[in-house]
């Protein structure tokens, strides 16, 4: 199991990367996905490294002399680093993005002076002002960072929700916590 870091845990990871003939450490962690990030319920994915099946925070592991990445769960994550309580802070991290996010969503946006028929709607986040446009047909512009960003998932943003979620990652990426 993933929480119970052991000797015998540790001797697992390494003889399973042995049979993949793949290196022992000097991993690193490419970027974390959280499978539950729009649905509660979704399901829970499996470490590739040990099988423990309830992975919420999925670490791809990447390496120069490997041809894949494998995606684990922290414990393993860390075994592959080779530095368990970097692979624990990342989580960490990533669980208070997860509660920030769910935050950021319910939150309220202020809704600026209308010009014609576009409408726009601000709030701050960390310190950062990120604003909403809606143009006339019903499309959406986000911007944050001097960044504006107008697809969501390669579509063009058509719904405030969308447009919402768009926003968070500009303002709170993910990127910032590897
Ligand atoms: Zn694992």
């Amino acid at each position: 199991m993933e929480e119970n870091y052991s000797e015998f845990y540790l001797a697992k990871c390494q003889k399973r990367l042995k049979e993949w003939r793949a290196p022992l450490d000097g991993w690193f962690c490419k970027k974390i996905i959280d499978v539950r990030e729009d649905n509660e319920d979704a399901p829970l994915a499996t470490c590739e490294l040990c099988d423990c099946n309830k992975v919420r925070f999925i670490h791809v592991m990447d390496h120069d002399l490997y041809f894949e990445e494998v995606c684990v769960g922290c414990i393993c994550a860390g075994v592959m680093q080779g530095d368990i309580l970097a692979a624990k802070e990342r989580e960490r991290q990533m669980k208070n993005r997860a509660k920030r996010r769910k935050n950021f969503v319910a939150g309220e946006w202020k809704e600026t002076a209308p010009m014609g028929a576009l409408r726009t709607y601000t709030r701050m986040h960390r310190g950062q002002r990120i604003w909403i446009s809606v143009y006339p047909g019903n499309r959406h512009y986000v911007r944050c960072n001097e960044k504006s960003i107008s697809r969501y998932k390669g579509r063009p943003i058509r719904d405030f929700y969308s447009a919402v979620y768009v926003a968070f990652d500009l303002a709170d990426p993910v990127e910032e916590l590897l």
